[in-house]
């Protein structure tokens, strides 16, 4: 029987939570593989990336080859369209088969439960309302929802716990808890834009910003090989907790210079499952 996840009694004090958890829990740094590294015969190569924030033309480095490539959200500063568009042209001239895309906060015209305050953040008056969601049109766009590559289950989810009033923000407890229950148990590779409480998730000063409900959710329930996040730019790189790999692929520093690489790691192909 699958265990039920409960909103956590500290749940507004991400720091205080992690400081109890961390007496009995690890997050251990790994390393970021290097890819250059060609990839095994049976294995899928996936490239990570999040937080781009519309500077895709300022990057001092090549986007690695991979099968699939994920971007975290905050794709936009904020959500315009013309940021839009110009983030659809730059996913074409990549060469990855299969490339999937989640929103982040910054995403605001993508947010339609708030669709009157965001909006209007980013467009003129004069504008007709339009679905954003309709120009992303070379990727996979994953909004609660999944999809199956290569006989691996990926899931994504914009939503995050509530931090100034931008796109798919949730209080923390019972509404960010509502959508971890959306996560499929059989999730492989899970895709959101925030982290989890406790890994790859620190602020400056040592504070910490992950969800806990989204931590117990991943680690006693739906225990997926990858939790691929961003969000926290300043919480790049990699860590396990010993079962779960977490990637912060956050492209940009927390001054937002796109300067952190791509993170790439290979996945076994499940049993009768081919790349051609
Ligand atoms: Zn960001
Ligand atoms: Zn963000």
């Amino acid at each position: 029987m699958n265990p039920i996840i409960t909103v956590h009694p500290l749940t507004n004090s991400p720091t205080a939570v992690w400081d109890q958890l961390s007496k009995t829990q690890k997050s251990t740094p790994l390393p970021i593989q290097n890819p250059s590294k060609p990839v095994e015969p049976g294995k899928v190569r996936i490239v990570c990336m999040s937080d781009t924030h519309s500077l895709t033309n300022c990057f001092k480095f090549d986007v690695p080859y991979g099968d699939i490539l994920i971007h975290a959200g905050d794709f936009t500063h904020c959500g315009q369209e013309c940021e839009v568009i110009k983030f659809n042209d730059w996913m074409k001239s990549l060469p990855h088969r299969y490339k999937i895309v989640i929103c982040g906060n910054h995403e605001l015209s993508f947010d339609m439960t708030s669709a009157e305050f965001h909006y209007a953040r980013s467009r003129t008056k004069d504008e007709p309302v339009k679905d954003m969601r309709d120009l992303l049109t070379n990727c996979i766009y994953l909004e609660d929802s999944a999809v199956t590559l290569f006989g691996l289950k990926f899931y994504g989810s914009p939503w995050q716990p509530e931090h100034g009033g931008w796109a798919f923000n949730l209080s923390r407890g019972e509404q960010c808890l509502s959508k971890w229950h959306l996560i499929p148990d059989d999730t492989d590779i899970l895709i959101t834009h925030g982290p989890p409480l406790g890994q790859c998730d620190k602020l400056q000063e040592n504070r910490r910003a992950g969800c806990v409900e989204l931590l117990a959710t991943v680690q006693k329930r739906v225990k997926p090989m990858y939790h691929v996040f961003g969000h926290i730019h300043e919480g790049y790189g990699m860590c396990t907790d010993g079962e779960v790999v977490y990637v912060n692929a956050a492209t940009c520093n927390v001054n937002y210079m796109p300067k952190n690489l791509p993170i790439v790691f290979d996945v076994l192909l499940p049993e009768g499952q081919i790349k051609s």
